[in-house]
């Protein structure tokens, strides 16, 4: 039966997992665009962790990003607008043993997705959120996106996106429960690895800023921190990201940063130059709502039955 235990605890012999293993349709996303790396990151890290195939899950909405279950061979799901994160926690729910990785975009998780993407950050489920931010609507063709630069032409507005565009970790670290946010960028592949790596290994919802480039439609809005590694600044600390010596050496400007410091990591989202980069906030104490809906989950289906008759016995009339 659906939702039971025993749909999943199937004794499945030992077998390695390379990366052919996890390669889905090939990628239909256009030369040079940052999702590419992305999805190869992604594919890297299930080799690595040697996840079964069988027991990864990629979830999304409506984006260019969003094509990414298409790519991956693992259970997908390619949702609406905006309801990867709610389709994402009710696969959680039922599903503890699977893997989750919910690819969503600036326009939707910061727009039509925002009052999900709160209470996703709150009810603090087990998954990695990766939120692919190329600064634009890019497959409905250009539209200004919550991200979108000031002064930026789109197609929405030619003479340049009008409002201060919202910034993703300082909103994810104004949320209650907040447990995991970190910024990586698609150009660098060991710290979008590292990144993503140490997003998987949290227990609890990982949030993941990636600046995510668009080749197509917001070609050079990154170059400026892209082509001047000082305008990054890296951050360390021991109980952070661990950054790989071509990493660090890459980086100079380095911040030593608590990331148990709440207050510092907003002060740190806050800042645009230099941008941050690595993890900006871990708690390891918060709540995790996957832990309430667990319950009962080791039940029978007899026991099961039982229960709901005796709660239907209740209003027998
Ligand atoms: Fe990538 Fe932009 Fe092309 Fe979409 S339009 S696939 S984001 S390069």
């Amino acid at each position: 039966m659906f939702g039971l235990k025993t749909d999943w605890s199937l004794e499945v012999p030992d077998r390695y997992f390379t990366l052919e293993n996890y390669e889905g349709g090939v990628a239909r996303w256009c030369p040079a665009c940052g999702d590419h790396a992305v999805l190869s990151a992604v594919q890297r890290i299930c080799r690595d962790e040697q996840i079964p195939p069988e027991k990864v899950m990629a979830v999304s909405g409506i984006g260019c990003s969003s094509r990414f279950p298409h790519y991956m061979h693992a259970y997908g799901f390619h949702g609406l607008h905006g309801r990867a994160l709610p389709v994402a926690e009710g696969i959680r729910s039922r599903r503890p043993d699977l893997h989750i990785w919910v690819a969503t975009g600036d326009g939707d998780c910061c727009s039509i997705g925002a009052g999900h993407w709160i209470h996703a950050v709150r009810y603090n489920m087990n998954m990695t959120v990766m939120l692919f931010d190329n600064n634009v609507y890019g497959l409905t063709k250009k539209q200004t996106s919550p991200t979108t630069p000031v002064g930026f032409s789109t197609n929405t507005h030619p003479r340049g996106a009008w409002l201060p565009p919202l910034n993703p970790l300082q909103a994810t670290l104004g949320f209650t429960n907040v447990s995991f946010v970190a910024r990586t960028v698609d150009w660098n592949p060991l710290h979008l690895y590292q990144t993503l790596l140490a997003a998987h290994h949290h227990k609890g919802l990982s949030f993941v800023h990636i600046l995510q480039r668009c080749p197509t439609y917001t070609d050079h809005v990154f170059d400026a921190v892209r082509d001047n590694p000082d305008a990054l600044q890296l951050l360390i600390h021991e109980n952070g990201i661990t950054a790989d010596p071509p990493v660090a050496k890459m980086y100079k400007n380095q911040l030593e940063h608590d990331p148990s410091d709440l207050a510092g990591a907003r002060k740190l989202a806050e800042s645009l130059d230099p941008l941050a980069i690595g993890l900006l906030y871990r708690n390891l104490d918060a709540a995790h709502y996957d832990e309430y809906t667990a319950q009962g989950m080791e039940m029978t289906a007899e026991e099961r039955l039982e229960g709901m008759n005796k709660a239907l016995d209740r209003f027998a009339i």
